[in-house]
């Protein structure tokens, strides 16, 4: 960061949160931390190019460097995810949903989407974004035992006759039976999409089944479970579609693509290739289970019983504290985490009864089973010890105790 101290405000806040993210256990499920080369690639001098349209197609001169970067990132999507076609170019996961809706269907038309409330995300058809307020979106939601409610959507295809059903979580911690949804959608003469942006690393690695053999489309982010840069990437196997595709992002939604950003994809994806990023998603299931099983041997309760994948919902309701209340202590303990709407939820979505926590950034720093236990203990005593100062800086002292373990980051000294 030499250079960037010519600029001492900004070199300031960003060792600032260099800090912070050295300081903190981070759980929050949708975050990660990159690799140093992922972050290289980011920072190269690809961000001064401009390269509208795709490889070999420009609307610009010199774009044959950049074009073996975008070239790079899809081919080895593709193989990461046993894809026919590949889209690197959405800057973000929003994007890449906003452009799957622009290739399959129009405006007015019907869509089921998970319910935010019950764990699906703002481009699902919330009312405050595009997808509410642009399509018919229905939500569908959870059984009694918290799980996806198939037989609903099911029902729910039959009667409203959607042109797309839309599968995939911001906060579901069960594999989701991608297969069974595909045949309810296909059955019903209706398009299949999947946001796999959680799971995109435990897809990439068999952890949890792959939507891509069964979807039309499936889009994703390139910055949770799949530890690339923060943007987008849509996927699928028909051309027709994918021709679809490239024009709803370019010309359709986007202007010029963020090459810098997609040569940070296609490293994350080369890290994904390799045998190292398998056993790093086995760690974060792991670990993630063995959370659970602290969080519950400390007296809270997880939605649906506990988790399959890398991230747990926990209701709070036992501890009598709300999510917005918990989120505070954990922080002020040095545990990061974001509170989160559970099934039924009385509160609002501001305040909340829960929380929800992730594996996927504590694992790439290196915390381990026994580790994660013991974070799942100590977020329970946390919330259990509300004004208790005396316990609250004993957990503390013992969340430092296990950052010390796992330094973050170490390469960068400033
Ligand atoms: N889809 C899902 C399921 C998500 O959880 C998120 C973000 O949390 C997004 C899409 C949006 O991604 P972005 O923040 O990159 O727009």
């Amino acid at each position: 960061f030499s250079y960037l101290d010519k600029d001492p405000q900004v070199a300031a806040a960003v060792s600032a949160e260099l800090s912070r993210q050295r300081d903190s256990i981070e759980l929050i499920a949708s975050e990660n931390f990159t690799s140093p080369a992922v972050m290289e690639a980011m920072g190269s001098v690809l961000t001064n190019k401009y390269a509208e349209g795709y490889p070999g197609k420009r609307y610009y001169g010199g774009c044959e460097k950049v074009d073996l970067v975008e070239e790079l990132a899809r081919e080895r999507a593709k193989e990461l995810f046993g894809a026919k076609f590949a889209n690197v170019q959405p800057h973000s996961g929003a994007n890449a949903n906003l452009a799957a809706y622009f290739a399959l269907i129009q405006p007015g038309d019907t869509v089921l989407g998970m319910s935010l409330d019950n764990g699906g995300h703002l481009t699902h058809g919330s009312p405050v974004n595009f997808s509410g307020k642009l399509y018919d979106f229905h939500g569908y939601g959870l059984t009694d035992d918290e799980t996806i409610d198939y037989e609903a959507i099911e029902r729910m295809a039959a009667e409203l006759k959607p042109k797309l059903i839309v599968g995939g979580a911001s906060a579901y911690p069960r594999v989701i039976d991608f297969e069974r949804m595909a045949d309810i959608a296909h059955r019903h003469g209706a398009y299949f999409m999947v946001d796999m942006a959680h799971i995109a690393g435990l897809v990439a690695t068999g952890a949890h089944p792959s939507p891509v053999p069964y979807a039309d489309v499936t889009t994703t982010t390139t910055h949770k479970t799949l530890r690339g840069p923060r943007g987008g990437l849509i996927l699928c196997n028909d051309e027709e579609i994918a021709k679809k595709i490239d024009k709803a992002v370019f010309p359709g939604s986007q202007g010029g693509p963020l090459m810098h950003v997609i040569a940070g994809k296609a490293v994350a994806f080369g890290e994904a290739l390799q045998p190292e990023f398998k056993t790093y998603i086995d760690n974060v299931v792991a670990n993630c289970a063995a959370m659970a099983e602290g969080l519950t041997a400390g007296g809270l309760r997880l939605v649906s019983g506990g988790t399959d994948n890398h991230l747990c919902l926990v209701d709070l309701t036992p501890a009598d504290v709300t999510g917005k209340d918990a989120e505070k202590l954990l922080e002020s303990v040095g545990i990061t985490v974001n509170k989160n709407s559970i099934p039924n939820e009385p509160r609002s979505p501001f305040v909340t009864s829960g929380i929800r926590v992730g594996s996927a950034a504590a694992t790439t720093r290196g915390l381990d089973e026994n580790d994660f236990h013991r974070v799942g203990e100590l977020i329970a005593a946390t919330v259990f010890a509300a004004g208790d100062e005396e316990k609250l800086a004993a957990i503390a002292a013992q969340v430092r105790t296990i950052l010390d373990a796992h330094p973050l980051y170490p390469e960068y000294d400033f």
